[in-house]
């Protein structure tokens, strides 16, 4: 990259940032309907209307080239890399071990798999296992969550959290009577697991001076029909039973990613995140306007002819919310195959693994200053992140 290039990108940087993040971000949080939905409930892309309902194509065991607009590495030179192709092959095999739905016979395998993966990369993970009753048949189900703290002896603490089971219904298929059926869900309970398993690879070699992270594997994030309450059971009992695993201060931050794998990918802030817990929002999008990557840009400032559609959803960022913590959504909803059988590895990248796998990790090293300047602090200052001991846990 020469000089002028660098300028001109840095001149358009800081324009975007001032321009979409700071004003555009306000304004389109403002004006945005604020319209709560759940997942469950969100209106599919128009799109969807066009599903076959053929059988699975056989997963890519190999990850795509990465494409022109992917995102510019040279930001991060000194920082640990997000490895795609590592990320792509533990999504392959997340899929190929088989569907994790609640009563799942092949749930146990998958336990076992990630928390391998993650004490592995360094975390210390313990699995968070209750009792859900499934009000429509009042079966009780055995749910796990799988949390891997890294750097636990901190008090300022980070949470990346990623649903992973797959929904036992595929309510939004063309084809009605598989809409009964179990999905795959390469996209939606997959591609999170995928990016946070890499991303729990390099915490270590990130050397964070003043920040603590939890890795944080939610179950029962499917728990519910469309228009149900039972939504994000793992997430809402983690929350409901924080002083587990935070007994003296709650956790500074929320990060949820879910479908983050789309080959098309764009990520409109959402509506809740930018209601709920605008600062880090801010930090998230900024860090992804500064590496480029096109999700990001696109999801602010829309592709040509279509503008981005920010929702209020539902997910498992949203329990932490409900306690007052600074939580946000990183996701892609204008997915045609959400929840029929056509979210399968081929409709997924690795390019797209990398873009989120990216941003988290520069997010997590601004987070980290943050965390340090806010420690070092002796004046009054508003600091991006609060100092976690004004928050007492309930
Ligand atoms: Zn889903």
């Amino acid at each position: 990259m020469d000089s002028t290039n660098t300028r001109v990108d840095q001149s358009w940087i800081q324009s975007l940032l001032g321009q979409v993040i700071f004003t555009g971000l306000l304004s389109l949080g403002l004006s945005w309907m604020l319209r709560p939905i759940s997942i469950g409930a969100a209106t599919p892309p128009s799109t969807s209307t066009s599903h076959s309902a053929q059988p699975q194509t056989q997963p890519q065991t190999q990850p795509q080239t990465q494409p022109a607009t992917s995102v510019a590495v040279t930001e991060t030179a000194a920082s640990p890399q997000f490895d795609e192709t590592r990320a792509w092959r533990d999504l392959y095999e997340i899929v190929e071990r088989g569907q994790r739905y609640y009563g799942a016979p092949k749930r146990p395998e998958a336990i076992q798999a990630l928390v391998g993966h993650l004490r592995a990369a360094g975390g210390e993970v313990t699995l968070q296992t209750f009792t859900q009753r499934e009000p429509k048949s009042q079966v009780d189900y055995q749910l796990t969550n799988i949390v891997a703290r890294f750097n636990p002896e901190r008090s300022v603490r980070v949470i990346l959290g990623s649903h992973w089971d797959t929904r036992l219904w595929a309510e939004e298929d063309a084809d009605v009577i598989k809409r009964e059926l179990p999905i795959t869900g390469a996209n939606d309970g997959s591609s999170g697991v995928a990016v946070l398993l890499e991303i729990a690879r390099q915490i270590q070699a990130l050397q964070l001076k003043g920040l603590g992270v939890d890795v944080v594997l939610f179950d029962g994030e499917e728990f519910g029909r469309p228009g149900s309450q039972d939504y994000c059971a793992g997430s809402r009992y983690f929350a409901q039973h924080l002083t587990q695993y935070y007994p003296q201060v709650k956790p500074t931050g929320v990060i949820v990613i879910d479908m983050v794998g789309d080959r098309d990918l764009t990520f409109p802030p959402e509506q809740s995140s930018i209601a709920k817990a605008r600062e880090l929002t801010t930090l998230i999008w900024r860090e992804g306007v500064r590496l480029r990557a096109p999700a990001f840009i696109a999801g602010l400032r829309g592709t040509p002819g279509v503008r981005p559609r920010s929702r209020w959803i539902i997910d498992d960022h949203t329990p932490f919310q409900k306690l007052n913590i600074p939580a946000v959504l990183v996701i892609d909803l204008d997915y045609a195959q959400w929840h029929t059988h056509q979210d399968t590895m081929d409709r997924v990248s690795a390019a797209s693994l990398k873009q989120t796998g990216d941003v988290l990790i520069a997010s997590l090293l601004r987070l980290d200053q943050n965390a340090v300047n806010s420690s070092s602090r002796l004046s009054h200052e508003r600091p991006d992140l609060k100092p976690t001991t004004q928050h007492k846990s309930p």
